[in-house]
């Protein structure tokens, strides 16, 4: 490990439960977690507040020319990251179904994605991180020390989205949710620019029949062995 990041990059598809298990894992390794997605999602957010289609380059380089986003730790650990944007809080508005798709679309374009990396690898300069998102071990710290892609059934993804979404108190329709999955998927992995996929030296997990807590027990695991 000695000459690498102490970062841990998590990244795999919607819904694979990366968001849970990397805020679990920075707790217990007292590390600071880095929500990606929260990221996209503002762009999505700002481009939608000034309605800006998300696949029209020009607007949204426009758009992103005011666009100051910062990133606070939640009171309760197991809240989201508080999102700010032009230090207005903006995080209540970021984890409907419609922002997560447009985040699909906005995060395809260039002019998008050299922003939010470029900010992303700010945060990781200070160490001890672990990053969640589509493309933090390929692209964004390919120097991390320990990196994870995980993964789960298009099923179980999407039963674990509507638990997710029911719980935040928005009303679902499995199907639709389980269709966006789908597209989103083929969206994000299909993209030029930094595509989903695992990063050659990650370690796939398939969190299909795993509970969060033993898929952090294994991502210590290799950790303790490797570090
Ligand atoms: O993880 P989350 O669902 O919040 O991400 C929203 C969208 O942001 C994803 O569907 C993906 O298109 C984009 N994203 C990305 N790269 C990341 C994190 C998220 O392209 N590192």
């Amino acid at each position: 490990m000695s000459d690498k990041l102490h970062i841990v990059t998590i990244d795999g598809p919607a819904g694979g439960g990366k968001s849970t298990v990397a805020r679990l894992l920075a707790q217990r390794l007292g590390y600071t977690y880095l929500d990606t997605g929260a990221m996209y999602r503002a762009a999505a957010y700002g481009c939608q507040q000034a309605g800006i289609d998300p696949s029209d380059e020009h607007g949204v380089a426009t758009m992103l020319k005011n666009f100051n986003i910062e990133l606070q730790p939640p009171a309760r650990a197991e809240d989201d990251v508080r999102v700010f944007l032009n230090s207005q809080e903006i995080t209540p508005f970021l984890r409907s179904p419609e922002i997560g798709m447009m985040a699909s679309s906005v995060s395809a374009l260039p002019v998008v994605r050299e922003k939010l990396t470029q900010l992303q690898r700010q945060i990781g300069q200070q160490g001890k991180i672990v990053a969640e998102g589509r493309d933090t071990g390929t692209v964004v710290f390919p120097e991390a020390a320990w990196k994870f892609y995980l993964d789960a059934t298009t099923e179980e993804r999407a039963r674990r989205r509507v638990e997710q979404l029911e719980q935040r108190g928005m009303q679902v329709d499995r199907a639709t949710i389980l269709q966006q999955i789908i597209k989103r998927d083929l969206n994000d992995s299909t993209r030029s620019i930094a595509p989903l996929k695992p990063a050659d030296d990650a370690i796939v997990i398939d969190s299909s029949q795993m509970a969060a807590d033993d898929v952090v027990k294994l991502m210590l695991s290799h950790i303790s062995t490797t570090g």
